[in-house]
């Protein structure tokens, strides 16, 4: 109830205001969101890869809704990868289409993936293009299997709560694709996606366990444990050549992504900045609504 209350919320422009403005949400932001500029995104991505962790960077923005956005957005993300050779810093970059025009046109949006897929192939990068909601899952995987025929620097996201995912993987293993694998964070129907944790859960098992079974590069998102032990499995039991990498969200589960570094796995850190960080902190605050503990105890001033 207060998860979907909470993802409501996050799609609300009127809230959106008042919560950006707030000194104290602001401070609580700063707990899953690395700043609102590059400057100190470049800062955090420092600090994890000294501790042995890779970043993908994420500028904050979706449903951008004019083209001026839109371009703005694309060269932004030109001008990040740019940044991250020249600072020589260990870190990708992570996309939502509905940022460089998917809520406009998906011509005009192809056009701007194109760009920054050259842009991260000229400097030797990586883009993952984020899966939003399902509004845009067949747009968002036509245009990444458009762009896969050309590049092979581009990854998608499957959500495990969706009931297609299956088939998806499927799909996607017999190309060899890159799949980053998460649970899945919007708010969906019944007859589209699962909606108890154990049916999300059994179906990212299933998924992982077909992922097992093909030499993908794979990136397994949670901070489940159960997720994890699985995770773990894969990776012993699959193809030592396989890229195979955990991700996590910036600020959760810090001691969990430390001590896999520490057993010696390869640890992404999905970092996120920028001044647009309301729809991404409430999803944040839905999937577990303890976060909200954080907000109440910053009012109190404690
Ligand atoms: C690297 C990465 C990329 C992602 N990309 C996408 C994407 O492209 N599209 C998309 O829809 N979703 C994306 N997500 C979000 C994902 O779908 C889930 O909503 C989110 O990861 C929570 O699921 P979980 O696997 O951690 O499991 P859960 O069952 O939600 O949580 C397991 C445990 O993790 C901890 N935890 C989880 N979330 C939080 C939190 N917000 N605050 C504090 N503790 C928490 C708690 O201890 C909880 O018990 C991404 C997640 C990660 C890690």
């Amino acid at each position: 109830m207060l998860r979907s209350t909470l993802l409501w919320l996050s799609e609300r422009k009127g809230l959106q205001g008042f919560i950006l403005r707030s000194r104290i949400a602001r401070r609580v932001a700063r707990r899953f969101v690395a700043g609102e500029t590059l400057a100190e995104a470049m800062e955090v991505t420092r600090r994890l890869n000294g501790r042995g962790m890779k970043v993908t960077l994420d500028h904050l923005g979706e449903a951008v809704a004019d083209r001026g956005g839109a371009a703005q957005a694309t060269s932004d993300y030109v001008r990040i990868l740019e940044r991250i050779e020249r600072e020589k810093v260990d870190a990708g970059i992570s996309i939502k289409l509905t940022q460089i025009g998917l809520a406009i046109d998906e011509d005009l949006c192809r056009a701007n993936l194109r760009r920054v897929a050259e842009a991260a192939r000229d400097c030797g990068n990586f883009v993952r293009i984020d899966m939003e909601s399902s509004e845009y899952t067949q747009s968002t995987l036509r245009l990444f299997y458009d762009l896969f025929d050309t590049f092979n620097n581009v990854g998608v996201v499957v959500q495990s709560y969706m009931r297609r995912s299956e088939d998806d993987i499927r799909k996607l293993c017999s190309i060899g694709a890159a799949v980053r694998l998460c649970k899945g964070a919007y708010s969906e129907p019944e007859s589209i996606a699962f909606q108890k944790k154990g049916g999300v859960d059994d179906n990212y098992l299933k998924l992982l366990s077909i992922l097992g079974d093909c030499d993908s590069p794979l990136a397994v998102a949670t901070h489940d444990d159960r997720m994890i032990e699985a995770g773990r499995r894969v990776a012993r039991n699959g193809n030592r050549d396989r890229a195979f990498e955990f991700q996590m969200l910036y600020g959760i589960r810090r001691d969990l992504q430390a001590r896999l570094v520490e057993q010696g796995y390869r640890m992404r850190v999905y970092v996120p900045y920028g001044t647009e960080w309301y729809p991404y902190f409430m999803r944040r605050m839905a999937e577990r609504p303890a976060n909200m503990f954080f907000v109440l105890r910053a009012m109190a001033g404690k």
